[in-house]
């Protein structure tokens, strides 16, 4: 029955996402096994089988990469995937584990703000970083000789977006790895591998689990023996999830592409409606038919994500906006059931105006919502 979700049949999201990982039926047990809570595993005489030491293996997390793998490469038994303790942990454990002094990267200069701290590291090592941005496809222009490529698209928290193929056919054209940052689209939005890279790298903090009590990461790499590296990293840093964690996080995949619609869905609309105010600058939604980035996502993406950018006058401005919004709470982080916003500026390591705005779309009844960013903006004006 689990198998159902592994075939490519024709199997739609909702079907795929609620069967994600099952192990086949067993009577009298539960349909999704609870948190195997476990340091250490009964072993007697020879180590062999996948279950020995809590930091190496547990089978919480085994259910949970098999679903995953289900919804970034369904029908490709080949892609492994690996869980970790968070995005970071994820993304750092392909880097670090990949690339060694005297080898050349490519970042986006407008990814994840954690980017330039993993950069200083890597510069540390040894390993020389080089940075362009996300849109018009600008990396390619810094990609000769480079041993790995780091996508992030659509970006975080600018929104533009890349074409992820191109991209990926010049640089293996040369020899050249290349890792895509899914967070923001989820494998309901976008499959990496698909569109030809080596590794889909995510957080899934954000919309993955979608309630904001879990710290997630993983990587899905299609290549058995680069994935031993990164299994090697993970075991050598022990940046492993917990099990109550992998379980929460394979409960809330059942819901992903409900979740995902909804918000979505909403999220679209937000962005019209935000497009009518004129004191809103910059807006950026990928879903979004007049976006510069829609044309290129429509063609690679299959669901556009649930956050919305856009640039109030002044910082000011923009605080009195989050102040007066009821059913936005004024937090980071996104993807959650429960609308989020927040000045990306108050952190200081994005190059974005000082108005600038990072709204996620939560579950709420769109009409609720967008009546509640109207009256915020109607009270915030200067
Ligand atoms: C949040 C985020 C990360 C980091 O994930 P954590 O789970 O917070 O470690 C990485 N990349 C992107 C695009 C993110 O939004």
């Amino acid at each position: 029955m689990s198998d159902a979700s592994a075939d490519e049949g024709p199997v739609g999201d909702g079907t795929r996402v609620v069967r994600a990982g099952l192990p086949e039926p067993v009577k009298h047990e539960p349909t999704l096994p609870g948190p195997v809570f476990a340091a250490h595993f009964h072993l007697p005489g020879e180590v062999a089988g996948p279950y020995s030491y809590g930091r190496d293996d547990n089978p919480t997390w085994t259910l949970l990469e098999n679903a995953i793998g289900e919804l970034e490469a369904p029908g490709r038994p080949d892609v492994e995937t690996l869980v970790f303790a968070s995005g970071m942990a994820a993304i750092s454990a392909v880097l670090f584990s990949q690339l060694r002094a005297g080898d050349a990267v490519v970042l986006p200069s407008d990814g994840y703000q954690a980017l330039p701290l993993v950069r200083a590291q890597l510069e540390a090592y040894g390993v020389e970083v080089r940075t362009a941005s996300t849109g018009g496809d600008a990396q390619l222009e810094v990609l000769e000789g480079a041993r790995l490529l780091w996508i992030e698209s659509p970006s975080n928290p600018g929104l533009d977006v890349c074409d992820i193929r191109r991209l990926t056919v010049a640089a293996h054209a040369q020899g050249t790895l290349v890792a895509v940052d899914n967070t923001l689209a989820t494998p309901l939005g976008q499959r990496p591998l698909a569109l030809g890279a080596d590794f889909a790298v995510a957080s899934g903090t954000k919309q993955l689990t979608g309630h904001g009590d879990v710290l997630l990461g993983y990587v899905a790499g299609r290549d058995a023996e680069t994935m031993t590296v990164v299994r090697r990293w993970r075991k050598i840093v022990g940046a492993v999830p917990g099990p109550m964690e992998a379980w929460l996080a394979h409960r809330s995949i059942a819901t992903l592409q409900l979740r995902a619609d909804r918000q979505n869905a909403t999220a679209l609309a937000v962005a019209e409606a935000l497009r009518q105010r004129p004191e809103v600058s910059g807006l950026r939604y990928p879903g979004l038919p007049d976006d510069p980035a829609h044309k290129i996502a429509s063609r690679q993406m299959r669901r556009y994500g649930c956050v919305v950018s856009f640039t109030l006058p002044t910082r000011a401005w923009a605080e009195r906006f989050l102040a007066s919004l009821r059913l936005v709470e004024d937090a980071t982080s996104f993807g959650g059931v429960r609308s989020t916003a927040e000045r990306r500026g108050r952190w200081g390591g994005d190059a974005v105006p000082d108005g600038f705005v990072r709204m996620s779309v939560g579950a709420e009844d769109p009409e609720d919502l967008v009546a509640d960013i109207l009256r915020a903006l109607d009270e915030s004006a200067g």
